[in-house]
C-alpha cells in the first residue's frame, strides 16, 4: 500500500501546522504524495475555514511548496455545502456536510456530542430522525453543489454514537436515508472516503462509513479514497491501514489515488 493523503488540514485553518511541516514530515514518513484540503472560508460563524485572505495565502504557499518538494503536493479544498465561495483554483475538491441550518440558526453535528443533542432537543423536537433526515438530504446533493471530487465523510452524523448511543443505525428511517443519499451520490462519479479522522482524534474506533454504507458503495460500483482527515502532521498516516483492511473486509479490491491533473487505481490487495 503506498502511504499517501488528500485530507489534510493546516494552520491556515484548523490544523496545527505549515503546509511546509506537514511536506517535510510526509517525506519523513515515506509518502509518495500529498494533498492538502483547507476548509473553505464560511460566513455563517463558523470558525473552523480559511479566512478569504487566508485562503489566497494557502494556495500561494502550496504553489511555492510544490516547486521545491520532491513528492507531488496538490492543493485542495474541503468545502462544506454551505461554503459561500465557489471553490475555484484548487487542484480538487472534497465535498462535506458538517451542520444544517434551520430557522436561521446552524445546528452542528461535528463539533461536540453537547451540540448534537442541542440541535435535536431544540431543532428537532427530540426527533433524532428527523435531523438525520435533514443531514442526509444535504449529503445526497453534496457533489451537485460542490462539484466535488471526494465525498467527505458521509455518515459523519454518527460521530458520537461510541460516546453516547443516540439513535439506531439498523432503524428504518436511518437506513433509507442514508442509502438515498449514497444512491443519490453515485452517478456524480465522486469518490467516497474512508475517513479515520474521527479515530485520531480519540472520539471514533472504526472509520467513516460504517459497513453497511461501504458495501452498498461497492455493490452500486462507487469507488473509495482512504482519508486521514489529518489536523497534525504528528498523525499523519496513522489508522491508514485500518482504513485499508475495512474496504477489504466490504469487497474493495482497489481504492483510488489523486495524481495531477487526475486519478489512478490502487490495489489493496
Ligand atoms: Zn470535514
Ligand atoms: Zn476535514
Amino acid at each position: 500500500m503506498t502511504l499517501e493523503d488528500f485530507h489534510v488540514h493546516t494552520a491556515f485553518c484548523d490544523g496545527r501546522d505549515t503546509p511546509e511541516e506537514l511536506a517535510e514530515e510526509a517525506l519523513r514518513r515515506g509518502f509518495t504524495a500529498l494533498g492538502f484540503s483547507g476548509h473553505a472560508y464560511m460566513d455563517d460563524g463558523r470558525d473552523w475555514g480559511m479566512s478569504r485572505e487566508g485562503a489566497s495565502r494557502y494556495r500561494q504557499e502550496i504553489a511555492a511548496l510544490k516547486k521545491r518538494c520532491p513528492i507531488p503536493l496538490l492543493c485542495g479544498i474541503e468545502q462544506d455545502y454551505y461554503a459561500p465561495d465557489p471553490p475555484d483554483g484548487y487542484d480538487y475538491v472534497i465535498g462535506s456536510v458538517h451542520g444544517m441550518r434551520r430557522g436561521g440558526r446552524v445546528c452542528e453535528v461535528d463539533s461536540s456530542l453537547a451540540l448534537f443533542e442541542q440541535a435535536v432537543a431544540e431543532d428537532y423536537g427530540g426527533d433524532v430522525y428527523a435531523l438525520i433526515e435533514d443531514y442526509y438530504d444535504l449529503a445526497g446533493g453534496v457533489a451537485d453543489k460542490t462539484r466535488c471530487e471526494i465525498i467527505g465523510h458521509i455518515d459523519l452524523v454518527t460521530k458520537w454514537q461510541e460516546e453516547k448511543r443516540l439513535f439506531d443505525e439498523q432503524h428504518p428511517r436511518y437506513r433509507a436515508a442514508a442509502e438515498s443519499a449514497v444512491r443519490r451520490l453515485i452517478p456524480s462519479g465522486a469518490l467516497f472516503e474512508i475517513n479515520v479522522g474521527a479515530m485520531t482524534r480519540g472520539c471514533r474506533t472504526s472509520p467513516y462509513p460504517a459497513p453497511p454504507l461501504l458495501r452498498l458503495i461497492r455493490e452500486l460500483g462507487g469507488e473509495i479514497i482512504l482519508s486521514g482527515d489529518c489536523h497534525d502532521r504528528r498523525a499523519l498516516g496513522r489508522f491508514l491501514p485500518e482504513a485499508a483492511a475495512l474496504a477489504r473486509a466490504c469487497g474493495f479490491m482497489r481504492c483510488v489515488r489523486l495524481v495531477p491533473g487526475g486519478r489512478e487505481y490502487v490495489a489493496l490487495y
